[in-house]
């Protein structure tokens, strides 16, 4: 049993909502450049050099990379050996997100009611926490600022198995094609297959922070995500919907066992501000 302060805690959440307001990941900033690189369109070409240079200004700065700093969503796995001391679990997470967002100057961009009243909370509290039990002694924390531009784009349809692979296949591409350049493309899209309602859309939220250039290891899955991509960058909705050939850097698939009447996709999607930062306790 190992003890860790529910300060820590707080500490580390805000911490790492900072570096992903910040600082865009290794492996995106890398996929865009290869876009930037392959696009033929010259519109794209601008859009992507203007979401490059504000990325990187986003870093140098110390600036949020876009103005809606999301919606905190936070995947935390708790060592059943650790033992949470000095507070609660949850009060610490939502700790940190008020101080992430207080000392960054960050956009407080949530709303205590979602129908009547919808009232700022003022410190973009509370976060969405999704938390686990695993083997050990640790906490991890995997956080992911949410942009709703991209989250309304997203949909979950309940197929049944008749509909295959093609359905699901359809399905995905569809979503992408009506979301059009709302979801502030190029996207990296998550999807979820198989599970219930709400476990195959946890999944397709946490596709979209896999790291990119690493296919499903399955090769069916492998190979189900490159038509994806393949169907979706033929749409010529492209970087900002300027046309082009890169409406989709990626298409992550995960996918959970289900019942045996059902074929749940979930399909998140996620804008080129792909924030997300890990860390551990
Ligand atoms: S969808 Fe993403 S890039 Fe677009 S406004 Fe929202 S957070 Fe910003």
């Amino acid at each position: 049993m190992r003890d860790i302060d529910s300060s820590d805690i707080a500490r580390l959440t805000r911490r790492l909502i900072l570096q992903a307001e910040f600082d865009i990941p290794e492996d995106v900033r890398e996929a865009l450049m290869r876009a930037r690189s392959e696009e033929t369109s010259a519109h794209a070409k601008f859009a992507l050099d203007q979401i490059i240079e504000n990325q990187e200004i986003a870093a140098t700065e110390r600036t949020p990379i876009c103005q809606d700093t999301g919606m905190i969503v936070i995947f935390a796995e708790i060592g059943q050996d650790a033992h949470i001391t000095g507070g609660n679990f949850e009060q610490a997470i939502q700790d940190g997100v008020r101080a992430a967002f207080a000392d960054g100057y960050l956009r407080a961009s949530v709303v205590d009611d979602p129908l009547f009243d919808r009232v700022n909370t003022r410190d973009n509290s509370p976060g969405v926490i999704h938390a686990r039990i695993v083997p050990g002694e640790g906490v991890r924390l995997l956080v992911t600022p949410k942009g709703f531009g991209s989250e309304n784009m997203s949909r979950v349809r309940m197929l049944t198995p008749s509909s295959g692979v093609d359905g699901v296949l359809d399905f995905i591409v569809d979503t992408a094609k009506l979301a059009g350049s709302n979801p502030c493309p190029p996207t990296i899209i998550g999807v979820g297959i198989g599970g219930t309602l709400e476990q195959c859309a946890l999944i397709a939220k946490r596709m979209t922070a896999r790291p990119l250039g690493k296919p499903n290891s399955d090769a069916r899955y492998a190979a189900l995500e490159a038509e994806c991509l393949r169907r979706i960058n033929s749409l010529n909705i492209g970087a900002a919907g300027f046309g082009g050939s890169c409406t989709a850097l990626a298409v992550h698939i995960d996918h959970a066992p289900t019942h045996i009447a059902g074929l749940p996709v979930a399909v998140n999607m996620c804008c080129h501000a792909a924030r997300h930062a890990e860390g551990m306790l």
